[in-house]
């Protein structure tokens, strides 16, 4: 009769080895404990922050980021890099679960062996082939950081180490397992393909079975010696992001990306923000230790790509060492510069790549309201401009009784109490008052009354306050909110209608912090494609011209609408879409957002001339965009560019209402 596969545990250990294990591990356990104790007590020091909702959801976010590696894989190298180191330690570590239950579980209690029969061959193969992966993993890590070394990463010594004792313990694990099998020889060692090659290397070099049970020995207890050093490291070490970084993704931000959290009781606070570090609370702390410094951030960080003073790899970092180091510098000032707080455009593109879902933009702005609201402390110009808010209602200080003046000789209805309209149209403040924006809201209303939309605009409207949110100044934002929604909530409408998507996100996500401030919200490429897919617009003219479209931050990736602009311009006779290289989710900013509008900013190159030589090099005779701001920063960007004759920037409501005839 065959015999039936069977897993060997203990083969060729002595009883001092045996013995030396459960020691080992148990001291290894010990103080693999205490470093959890003392990390989880230290983010505990942090203040109160709900995360405890929607537990589903949560579970379902690990699986996807963590267990399926969604976001690590959306870049190739790295991706496969990581994914590969990460399965394959994941299949190591659930075959050695197994194995323990297998052998101090079932067997003891039950007398039942899990790992024999063809179970057993499958769990050999599996835990083979994912060993493999693991070294191919850390090989293509030790290329990239050691010999490759993009400015992203740092070639130091702590992930020398790291990649080293991962790499020696997998390769050990093989030569062991190999020198067994050369031993055994058991009808199923081709099951083990990497062990049982070795192996076989072995006997073909002429080692006696007494080299190979040394050999088998030695390197055993080596290899168990790492495993017990390795498992103590563990919280204590740059391995920690193995327990802290899937836990930051579990309490990962599950509402809107673009939604900053709202200061309760404004009135009833003593401080604002952040000043001190103590203040930060213990979800802040766990995204600093879950930081993998992996650098991603930094790659799409606006400011960084303009040469600027802001990299949030080094803001995350900074704050982790800080928090290790029990420092008690000023953390303004000495740690974080408030050059490089103002520098954030709040774009989002550092969340939207970080693996480890560190909530990076909420920092910055709560660093900032400490600034903001307690020292007064604003950048250059945006003083006046937060001033304007506050007294006109618009940034530019410019007279509320000229706020409809772009509707001029439009017959633009206003609303009125009691009379229903299925549109509120929140034309926002650039449309209000830029004369180029301007053309924008009168587009969006030759639209609407061709498609036959009832509509109206308000006459109280002002600034939503987004700007003062972003700088940090909440008071000004709250005010702005609460006045806003009290004027909404007079008139009888079904949903706003905005153009901007800062009106948007903001009316959308934010203003439903406040009571009687959930509204439904509609950009205007949203409302346009619907009007143009059930033919209540037909555009009928246009001239041969290749467009690209350029997201917009709040709207693309802070609010996932991408498809509805381009079906949008794609609709206009004449009109070749074209993309540019980097879109969509990855979309370079304009620079205009976070308040970077009303700044002064430093910068080797500003991002908007950047982003619009990146437009022209398409060749595109147009830029499409959906966001005034886009539009005034990607128009001044194409003139500094030299790109003026060659490329126009339009609103896709533009581009819509000129081809109507
Ligand atoms: S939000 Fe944008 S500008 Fe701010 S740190 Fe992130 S990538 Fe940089
Ligand atoms: S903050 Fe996120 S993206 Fe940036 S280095 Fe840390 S883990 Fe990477």
């Amino acid at each position: 009769m065959a015999e039936i596969p069977l897993r060997e545990t203990f083969w060729n250990i002595p009883l001092w080895g045996i013995v030396g294990v459960y020691a080992g591990g148990a001291i290894a356990l010990a103080i693999f404990g205490w470093g959890v104790w003392r990390r989880v007590a230290l983010w505990r020091k942090g203040g109160p922050e709900m995360r405890w909702d929607r537990i589903p959801a949560r579970i379902g976010k690990v699986i996807r980021e963590v267990l399926f590696q969604a976001r690590i894989l959306s870049q190739s190298y790295p991706g496969i890099m990581h994914a590969a180191m990460f399965w394959g330690f994941l299949a190591l570590f659930i075959g050695t679960a197994i194995a323990t239950i297998d052998w101090e579980i079932t067997r003891l209690l039950f007398d039942v062996r899990i790992l024999k029969g063809p179970f057993y061959l499958a769990f050999e193969l599996t835990l083979d082939l994912f060993g493999a992966f693991l070294l191919i993993g850390l090989g293509l890590a030790c290329w990239r950081r050691f010999v490759r070394r993009p400015s992203r990463l740092e070639p130091t010594g702590k992930f020398a180490y790291a990649i080293a004792i991962l790499f020696v313990l997998a390769l050990t694990g093989f030569v062991i397992e190999a020198a067994r099998l050369a031993v055994t020889q058991p009808a199923w060692a081709p099951w083990s393909p990497v062990g049982w090659t070795l192996a076989k290397a072995m006997l073909a070099s002429g080692m006696g079975e007494g080299a190979l049970r040394g050999l088998h020995l030695s390197l055993w207890t080596f290899h168990a010696l790492l495993v017990f050093v390795f498992i103590a490291l563990i919280p204590h070490t740059y391995f920690a992001h193995l327990i802290a970084t899937p836990l930051n993704i579990f309490f990962t931000k599950l509402g809107p990306r673009g939604a900053l959290a709202k200061i309760e009781k404004l009135e009833e606070q003593e401080t604002f923000g952040v000043s001190e570090f103590a203040q930060f609370s213990w979800k802040r702390r766990l995204d600093f230790d879950a930081c993998i410094e992996c650098g991603r951030c930094q790659d799409v960080c606006c400011s960084q790509l303009s040469g600027g003073v802001l990299n949030p790899k080094k803001v995350i970092g900074k704050l982790k060492r800080y928090m290790h180091a029990g420092d008690t510098r000023p953390l303004h000032g000495e740690i974080i510069t408030a050059e490089e707080l103002w520098a954030c455009t709040t774009c989002m593109a550092c969340v939207q790549e970080c693996p480890a879902h560190i909530d990076i933009v909420d920092t910055i702005v709560d660093l900032r309201r400490y600034l903001a609201l307690s020292e007064g402390a604003f950048p250059s110009t945006t003083g006046t401009t937060l001033q304007n808010i506050q007294r006109l209602g618009n940034p530019w200080g410019l007279d509320p009784a000229d706020r409809l003046g772009w509707a001029k000789g439009l017959d633009v209805p206003l609303l009125e109490a009691g009379q229903p309209v299925e549109y509120l149209y929140w034309v926002g403040c650039s449309a209000s008052y830029d004369a180029r924006n301007q053309k924008i809201a009168r587009s969006m209303v030759k639209i609407l009354r061709q498609a036959g939309v009832s509509f109206g605009v308000m006459a109280e409207e002002r600034c939503h306050g987004e700007v003062g949110r972003r700088l940090g100044e909440e008071y000004l934002y709250q005010t702005a909110a609460e006045e806003n929604i009290g004027n909404l909530r007079r008139y009888d409408f079904r949903k706003v209608l905005t153009h901007c998507p800062h009106c948007f996100n903001t009316l959308a996500n934010e203003y439903p912090q406040f009571d009687g401030g959930q509204f439904e919200v509609v950009h205007h490429s949203v409302l346009i494609d619907e009007l143009l897919r059930t033919g209540r617009i037909i555009p009928r003219a246009g001239t041969d011209q290749t467009v690209a479209f350029h997201d917009p931050c709040y709207l693309g990736r802070q609010n996932g609408v991408f498809d509805a602009p381009r079906a949008v311009a794609a609709a206009v006779p004449g009109v070749k879409l074209i993309e540019i290289p980097r879109n969509r989710a990855r979309a370079v900013c304009c620079g205009g957002g976070g308040g970077q509008m009303w700044m002064e900013v430093h910068a080797r190159k500003r991002i908007n001339i950047i982003r619009a030589e990146e437009i022209a090099a398409t060749g595109a005779a147009t830029v499409a965009v959906g966001c005034p701001y886009c539009l005034t920063m990607l128009d001044e960007g194409r003139k500094v560019a030299g790109a003026e004759e060659r490329l126009q920037v339009k609103d896709i409501a533009e581009l819509v209402a000129e081809s109507l005839g």
